[in-house]
């Protein structure tokens, strides 16, 4: 593989480590990859994409960066931060529950417009524009009128898609197999992860092709068409490092645990969150990987996962301080 232009933010590898009470519990072997730990910007699975995209706006002489996302949005703050150490002016447009009306919205209140991942954009001085809420379509829309605007003031601008999902966030993710494969020793049966914007379980998914390791992606959106979608995008990864493409087939993803809605919280996740502080002392966040290890706790429950499992924590920990202070109360036990 050729080599990328790659601006370095984070440090790898992440931890692994097993999660020794949980394991003896659930009766599996149950490790965890430590993402939220990259150690910039708070952590998160971003830090990995972002210093290939950003790695890749430097190298050919991009001034400004032009991105969206939900309110909340883990990716957002992890770029907001890494344009501002790296020198590149950020601006990102942003709405609390940015649905497609068929998915529905939840009849509750969302994760608040303060505090958590917003207080953070703030400190890193990036141009924050919220609008009211609609689909991803209509933000979309914003992101590109708000990419001409600086345009239009004679900067060069970056657009990056959003969560990163490129094929250079893909090639990001593509590496981390790498990095697990030769940190685990012995294979791993699963690998789980919290998916969304779909690079992380892209690259995953690539680099364990053929391997006995099986990737699942829980996803925090209600979009079966998200297979079809990451597909396409791997499509362009295949072709961006000259392999073979994989087709919807080969994404393993789950719908199960969304509860209620993307960007907010539900009561399996919450349950899910309690007990990984309370078991291991790791925190999980509402929106992602709360969800994605509820997903986790119900498969192996249920007899659907088994064997050396690997849990990768994508991050988000800074939306669990935007949620309600009541949040004890939301948690059913
Ligand atoms: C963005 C994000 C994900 C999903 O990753 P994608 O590459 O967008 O699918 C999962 N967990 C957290 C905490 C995230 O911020």
């Amino acid at each position: 593989m050729s080599e990328f232009p790659h601006a370095p933010l984070i440090q790898l590898p992440t931890p692994l480590h097993k999660l020794s009470r949980l394991s003896q519990k659930l009766g599996v072997d149950l490790w965890i990859k430590r993402d939220d730990l990259t150690g910039f910007g708070e952590g998160g699975n971003k830090g990995r994409k972002l210093e290939y995209l950003l790695g890749d706006a430097l190298e050919n002489g991009y001034e400004v960066v032009v991105s969206c996302g939900s309110s909340q949005s883990n990716f957002v703050r992890q770029l907001g931060v890494a344009c501002k150490v790296l020198g590149l002016k950020c601006a990102a447009a942003t709405m609390q529950l940015p649905y497609d009306t068929p998915a529905g919205k939840p009849n509750f209140e969302a994760l608040n417009l303060k505090g958590g991942n917003i207080a953070l954009d703030k400190l890193s001085d990036l141009d924050l524009r919220v609008y009211p809420d609609d689909d991803w379509m209509v933000l979309y829309d914003y992101q590109e009128k708000l990419a001409q605007e600086y345009e239009e003031k004679g900067f060069k601008v970056y657009r990056i898609a959003v969560g990163g999902s490129s094929a250079l966030g893909a090639l990001a993710f593509y590496k981390a197999a790498d990095e697990l494969k030769k940190q685990a020793g012995e294979p791993f049966d699963w690998l789980v992860t919290g998916t969304s914007s779909g690079s992380t379980q892209i690259g995953l998914t690539y680099g364990f092709h053929g391997s006995e390791t099986k990737v699942l992606g829980i996803s925090a959106d209600p979009e079966p068409e998200l297979a079809e979608e990451f597909a396409e995008n791997g499509e362009k990864f295949a072709e961006l490092i000259g392999i073979s493409p994989l087709t919807a087939r080969d994404f393993n993803m789950n719908f199960d645990y969304v509860g209620p809605g993307y960007a907010t919280w539900s009561d399996d996740g919450l349950a899910a969150i309690r007990e990984m502080w309370q078991t291991e002392g790791i925190l999980l966040d509402p929106i992602y990987s709360g969800k994605a290890f509820a997903g986790l706790l119900d498969l192996i429950k249920t007899g659907k996962l088994s064997g050396r499992i690997v849990f990768w924590h994508t991050g988000g920990a800074p939306s669990f301080y935007a949620l309600p202070e009541s949040v004890d109360l939301l948690i059913k036990r």
